[in-house]
């Protein structure tokens, strides 16, 4: 049996996954509405002959590709969704729908794992066990992931190991990003909602001021990080909207604020909401104001087990020989709920550097300028295909 040529496999490759990507990036779907998204995916991995699941989580599809032989079970994550961001890019391939952006790289994470479905397809001769292809849906409302496991994606076949990659504008073409342990934080997402009394402008004697409540609340969230977490441990709150009012005059009745907090241990999450809680009710009721606060479920921190990561290092070092680089860790603050299907399933998740700052794709993620050197779609592939083949080849 003769070993895969990994390379030459996701050259002949390269051009197919082109179009993909840039057909989905000409047609961006939000969250929960990838429904062109997943008829696309669960078309091309019909032809290729795998057992085609529709409607998992929603909008989620997933491709079971069964081995020759039998063997472990992989999970290959990709996510479909884009965002509510209206692109600035004048390529030919730019967004068609106003407003709405794959300014997260998603396009290129489902291109590539079509690649690699359609990669192992041709070999499944040399494929010891089976992989299970996981398009997912929402990843950017944190929420995907979630429902496609409480519709059973971790179940019949149960998957042996997670791995996922995001290509990562952070890093130029060629580097590659993979570290042991919490790589990415859990985050959870709040909303605040003030009463007061509204009135007029001119009487604030009359009034109780939601406004300045909310200002208060603000500032005093700035000791939290600063004064209670433990400086040894990373930790973020950001109150990113304030709303309220609508005249120059009046006072208003109300005032929202939202924002997000990350951090890598539950017991620092755990702090940081009774703090906020603390903060909430005290500022507000000093201020003759009352104050509510809703945190939303969350993601979990991304864990790569140490294990899995140093089997995937081993079999991209072909990879790393010929970028002349070497695979070091990388810790973000970013979220992805990726972490959800890692946590009872040892997994990796790692980042393939995809700007090109020579070539002016080097705007960070989520910027209406956002976009990647193309080639980052052959190396993606070519690793996907390498840590998998480690997994389920015996020649892997
Ligand atoms: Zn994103
Ligand atoms: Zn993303």
């Amino acid at each position: 049996m003769t070993m895969i040529d990994f390379k030459q496999a996701t050259e002949n490759l390269y051009d197919e996954m082109v179009t993909v990507r840039r057909d989905l990036h000409q047609h961006p779907e939000l969250a929960f509405e990838e429904f062109r998204t997943a008829a696309i995916v669960a078309e091309q991995l019909t032809q290729l002959g795998l057992e085609v699941q529709r409607g998992v989580g929603r909008t989620g599809v997933v491709g079971i590709l069964e081995g020759a032989q039998e063997g472990r079970t992989v999970l290959v994550r990709a996510d479909m969704d884009a965002l509510p961001i209206h692109e600035l890019n004048e390529v030919e391939y730019a967004s068609t729908v106003a407003g709405k952006m794959h300014a997260c790289g998603h396009d290129a994470h489902t291109a590539i794992a079509l690649g690699v479905a359609k990669l192992f397809s041709q070999h499944r001769d040399q494929v010891h066990g089976r992989i299970k292809f996981v398009f997912q849906p929402a990843e950017e409302i944190a929420a995907g992931a979630k429902a496609m496991i409480d519709d059973g994606v971790l179940t019949a076949p149960r998957p042996d190991v997670t791995l996922g990659l995001h290509v990562w504008n952070s890093l130029p073409i060629g580097q590659f990003r993979l570290g042991s342990g919490a790589v990415m934080a859990g985050s959870k997402s709040f909303r605040i909602d003030i009463i007061g009394r509204g009135g007029h402008g001119a009487s604030p004697h009359e009034t109780a001021d939601p406004v300045v409540a909310a200002t208060h609340i603000v500032s005093a969230f700035q000791t939290i990080v600063s004064r209670n977490v433990d400086p040894i441990e990373p930790a973020v709150v950001s109150v990113t909207q304030i709303h309220a009012g609508d005249a120059h005059n009046v006072i208003p009745q109300t005032a929202m604020l939202s924002g997000t907090t990350r951090a890598f241990k539950q017991e620092v999450h755990r702090l940081i909401e009774e703090r906020m809680h603390a903060i909430v009710n005290h500022v507000a009721s000093a201020l003759a104001c009352t104050a509510t606060l809703v945190f939303s479920e969350g993601t979990l921190p991304v864990s790569n087990d140490p294990a899995v990561t140093q089997q995937v290092i081993g079999a991209v070092a072909p990879l790393t020989e010929r970028f002349q680089t070497s695979v070091t860790s990388e810790i973000t603050m970013g979220a992805e709920d990726v972490g959800l299907l890692m946590t009872d399933v040892p997994g990796a998740f790692w980042f393939i550097g995809s700007a090109n700052s020579e070539r002016g794709l080097d705007y960070g993620h989520h910027h209406p300028r956002f976009d990647i050197d193309e080639t980052v779609l052959q190396i993606g592939a070519e690793v996907l295909a390498r840590s998998v083949a480690s997994y389920v080849c015996v020649n892997g």
